[in-house]
């Protein structure tokens, strides 16, 4: 029998579950898709054949259907020593990953308000595996915890001072547990301890996001109250004037109408007409078609704005580091986004960036760039797991 830790992600429409062994190496993972809806389905990576959902079913029924099959499949033969829930939104009361109990329960729906979408189904995945594995400690990891370390000056909105003190508004931050993964791994792969180690952490894949992170820490973020500010991403804005509401008051576009626009309707998507993929828009654009040469010059370009905004919360960097779909595996965003930066000094190795960055480290800058850029891959389920095997105080027996 093997010892196993599950790492649930419950999105507000999908549910990604992965499995991994008490060494963090992954075992096996599955997504469950449309929940919610008439076609809702279920899927183990590596299996081509789906794993039927009724019609309609939710994130309890699509866990339930997922486990199942890993049982019927022997990929859990017991249950697992740890779980790992990633949940959305912490707020100020979390600034690690805490082990569930009531209290702790308790206090993430108390940061529902926060995050409407994403906690209360946190809190559906977290109650349907204690009914599933009643024994067994859970862990959550939070989006925000990591970058609780934000100093005032970074996380206070210029707005009435009383709507943070009375209601929690200021930036929070988000994909923390990929950016504290990034910084990590930056440190393992430069052979420096991660405490004295500072980068550029670009999260670029449907979501959006660049921290700034000084000796292991996060100083500065793009995302806000909510994840949709900062950069441009697939569906979603980020930046925008806030006088556009007034404005679009004047054009009968209501409050619900612009939340779904900006969130659902935006970003690459919004811009092309077209997709929200990247690799998509890259090949539309190859064509000569120019709405998506126009939805990636503003990507990178807000990008490139960002990463120099970044610099101000730094003494110094180690390296700049692409991550996500987009960050990991475009090398012509990457190239676009970094030509803007004449004055920064980073200079890219041209087949560096082609092969998405030596075997060795990742590394895609010239010898005599001014500053390292690398390109890692992130794995947020591995960091859940670790998180959960430590958190719970599970003994590794690695
Ligand atoms: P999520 O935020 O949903 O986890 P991902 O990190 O998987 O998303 O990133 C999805 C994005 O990555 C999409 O825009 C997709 O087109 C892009 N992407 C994936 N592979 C490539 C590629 N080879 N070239 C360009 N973009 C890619």
């Amino acid at each position: 029998m093997e010892d196993t830790i599950l790492v649930v992600n419950c999105g507000s429409s999908s549910l990604k579950v992965a499995l991994f062994d008490i060494n963090l190496r992954q075992l096996t993972s599955a997504l469950a898709e449309r929940i919610g809806k008439s076609d809702a389905f279920a899927r183990i990576t590596g299996h081509s054949r789906d794993i039927p959902l009724q019609s309609g079913a939710g994130h309890r029924d699509a866990l339930q259907a997922l486990v199942s099959a890993f049982r019927e499949l022997s990929l859990l033969t017991s249950p697992p020593v740890a779980i790992g829930h990633r949940v959305v939104h912490g707020g100020e009361t979390f600034r690690e990953a805490a082990l569930i109990d009531d209290s702790v329960r308790q206090a993430i729906e108390d940061c529902a308000g926060l995050a409407p979408l994403h906690n209360p189904v946190n809190l559906t995945g977290i109650d349907a595996t204690t009914e599933l594995f009643p024994d067994v400690p859970q862990v959550a990891v939070f989006d925000t915890a990591f970058h609780q370390t934000l100093p005032r000056h970074a996380y206070l909105y210029a707005l009435p001072y009383r709507f943070y003190r009375d209601w929690g508004v200021r930036r929070y931050g988000f994909h923390g547990t990929s950016h504290n993964f990034m910084a990590t791994e930056t440190a393992r792969l430069l052979g420096k301890a991660p405490g004295e180690t500072s980068i550029i952490s670009a999260h670029l894949g449907n979501g959006c996001s660049i921290t700034a992170i000084r000796d292991g820490i996060s100083v500065d973020t793009s995302m806000g109250l909510t994840p949709l500010e900062g950069l441009v991403m697939g569906t979603r804005s980020g930046d925008i004037d806030p006088g556009l509401f007034e404005f679009l008051e004047t054009k009968d576009i209501s409050a619900e109408s612009l939340h779904r626009i900006l969130n659902n309707e935006s970003g690459l998507l919004g811009l092309s007409e077209k997709t929200n993929d990247m690799r998509t828009l890259s090949e539309l654009a190859d064509q000569g078609h120019e709405p998506s040469i126009v939805a990636i010059e503003v990507f990178c370009f807000r990008l490139a704005r960002y990463i120099s905004a970044m610099m101000a919360s730094l003494r110094e960097l180690d390296a700049l580091v692409f991550t996500g779909g987009i960050g990991e595996n475009s090398a012509m965003v990457r190239a676009k986004t970094l030509s803007h930066l004449h004055l920064t000094g980073f200079a890219i190795a041209p087949s560096l960036n082609r092969q998405h960055g030596n075997k060795t480290d990742g590394r895609i800058n010239r010898e005599d760039s001014r500053f390292k850029v690398m390109v890692i891959p992130t794995n947020e389920e591995r960091v859940i797991a670790r998180e959960a095997l430590e958190t719970s105080g599970t003994v590794s027996h690695s």
